[in-house]
């Protein structure tokens, strides 16, 4: 199911996939932020018809936010930007797992050009933050003149549960402390939509992090094993685990944590 509505000259478009949830794409000033799915192309392609751009950013190269590159590629003449880590994932067909492709469709190949540190809009500077954590080509765009920022898959929900092993508990902590320093008031994130005082949820989130980040260190300093804190604070077992063939567990956020603190004692 998709549907398209603004918030404050936003067009979002949100798409409703039924065994995960939403996901949202974005047009501001004639710049498309992300692709949409490739599973809902049926729906989405007439609303890419009907949308004037001239530019598309994306704010990863997870599927779920490039799945109509390829379409947008083949069928308009507008250039599409990605971070530099981002250009090799995206030449390739489909690089990620079965279940993935069951929920979001098949990505097609597609070449991307690097995005620069500041791209402009029809009418608008936005700034390039590059937030690793959630995937490593990860990048927010803020504009500072409206104070409006595209938070991709940083913020996605308060409560962090299961991350994938390409996460990273400690990287998402830093790049949540430096969108912070910037000012903007409306976030309009990946899959929870638009949120405005965007920066109330993301210090809810890096308090949870914060909170987590300590539990895991307090454990660590009473010699409990990895497999002994994870039990320990992540009791539960969340349907995605198995839905995902693993590749979403809460054993990540423990694993990541853990390796943080351990490359900081080195350090000293
Ligand atoms: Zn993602």
């Amino acid at each position: 199911m998709v549907q398209v509505f603004e918030k404050e000259g936003v067009t979002c478009i949100e798409i409703h996939a039924p065994e995960v949830g939403r996901v949202y794409f974005y047009l501001v000033d004639g710049m498309l932020i992300d692709t949409g799915v490739q599973r809902f192309e049926s729906d989405i392609i007439p609303i890419l018809k009907d949308l004037s751009f001239d530019s598309v950013v994306l704010t990863h190269s997870h599927e779920d936010h490039s799945g109509l590159g390829c379409w947008i590629q083949e069928n308009r003449d507008v250039p599409i930007y990605v971070h530099p880590k981002g250009i090799d994932i995206c030449k390739h067909h489909c690089p990620y797992p079965k279940y993935r492709q069951m929920v979001w469709g098949i990505r097609e190949a597609f070449t991307p050009h690097e995005l620069p540190e500041e791209i402009q809009s029809r009418n608008y500077k936005w700034k390039v933050i590059g937030i690793p954590g959630h995937a490593e080509d990860q990048v927010a765009f803020l504009n500072q003149e409206t104070g409006v920022l595209f938070s991709g898959d940083l913020y996605i929900r308060s409560k962090t549960k299961v991350i994938m092993d390409t996460e990273s508990i400690p990287l998402m902590m830093q790049s949540i402390r430096d969108v912070l320093t910037y000012d903007f008031d409306s976030m309009f994130c990946g899959h929870a939509g638009y949120l405005p005082n965007g920066k109330e949820y993301l210090r809810e989130k890096l308090a949870n992090l914060e909170r987590t980040y300590e539990e895991v260190k307090a454990l660590l300093i009473k010699d409990y094993s990895m497999e002994s804190i994870h039990s320990q604070l992540f009791p539960g077992h969340p349907s995605i685990i198995d839905f995902s063939e693993g590749e979403y567990v809460s054993k990540h956020i423990v694993r990541s944590i853990i390796e943080d603190i351990n490359n900081n004692h080195d350090g000293h």
